[in-house]
């Protein structure tokens, strides 16, 4: 009898542990999310469905060229996204200097890498700072797949879940782009993250290769297209999505400031998004604010980009 007495004691004195700890994981979290100002009032880690967020990146995708490509897919977008076909990425308009200023939302003056050679950062406590180091420190699921390497820079060690590099010599003979999209799809399937970037990248070397606005490239941006109906048809009901360029281009190159090289397209597609052209300047340095808005994270002072999820949202 004692002893029966002094189990069910010891099973009370654990569900109290455990009661005790389930709130005061909810008591962390809430403070932090009514300071990020986004608004939405949901708890962190509730998997509501609204709060994800995919984003598709492009390589040098022209905004006209979408619309020039001849895939109809193009006008499903407009009809249903918050969209400008006339957002600026930073200078120089080059890959790697674009994503770092995309993912820790501040200019090439202050990351300090403006060629696609990766250069060790100037500010110390950068790598807290950052979408990935953000959304990993808040106990969030980021996974990232793409096929240029130098892009392993835009993430600090420890802040992914998954991570995917697929690169092949001859991108006319495989289709990267194609098996990135199936990589990430299977692994947004088994891994449920709270962010997921994915990059296409063979719109950028057949640009290099036969020029910017010729039939082959817009024939790569139109299979970009497909990759993106792809990803929408397989996620959109669950993730907000989120398709942009890191740069333009003219001729056989880019990195100028001019805007054939300077302008990008800006499209948010999800349940929770007002559909129709968004107005005023926006930046490619917008989109980390914004997605940590989303998903409810704090944003640190050091992001220069502004969120435009009070514009966007329904
Ligand atoms: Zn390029």
């Amino acid at each position: 009898m004692k002893k029966q007495f002094r189990s069910l004691l010891c099973a009370l004195f654990a569900a109290i542990m455990l009661l005790s700890i389930s709130s005061c994981g909810k008591t962390t979290e809430t403070p932090e999310n009514s300071e990020s100002g986004s608004g939405s009032g949901k708890i962190a880690m509730e998997d509501n469905g609204g709060n994800k967020v995919i984003l598709i990146l492009v390589d040098g995708m022209r905004p006209d060229a979408m619309e020039q490509c001849g895939n109809s897919y193009i006008d499903e977008l407009k009809k249903n996204c918050a969209y400008t076909m006339n957002a600026k990425t930073i200078y120089p308009s080059k890959t790697l200097p674009a994503h770092l200023s995309l993912f820790y939302s501040i200019p090439p003056e202050k990351h300090g890498t403006t060629k696609n050679e990766f250069t060790p950062r100037e500010i110390k406590d950068l790598d807290d700072h950052g979408l990935f180091e953000r959304l990993s420190g808040s106990g969030k699921k980021t996974c990232m797949y793409y096929s240029w390497e130098p892009l392993r820079d835009v993430a600090a060690p420890e802040s992914l879940t998954a991570s995917e590099m697929l690169r092949y010599q001859d991108f006319e003979a495989f289709d990267e782009d194609i098996l990135i999209t199936e990589r990430a799809l299977r692994g947004i399937e088994e891994i449920n993250p709270d962010f997921a970037f994915i990059y296409i990248g063979s719109t950028d070397s057949t640009g290099h290769k036969y020029g910017w606005m010729t039939g082959q490239y817009l024939e790569r941006v139109s299979a970009a297209l497909d990759r993106i109906k792809e990803i929408i048809d397989a996620t959109g009901e669950r993730y907000t999505v989120i398709i942009t360029a890191d740069h333009g281009g003219s001729s056989k190159n880019h990195g100028n400031n001019t805007p054939e090289d300077m302008t990008i397209p800006m499209f948010f597609y999800g349940k929770d998004i007002k559909a129709g052209e968004i107005s005023g300047e926006v930046s490619i340095m917008d989109i980390t604010p914004t997605v940590a808005d989303i998903i409810d994270v704090k944003k640190p002072k050091s992001w220069e980009g502004k969120s435009l999820w009070a514009d966007i949202k329904k």
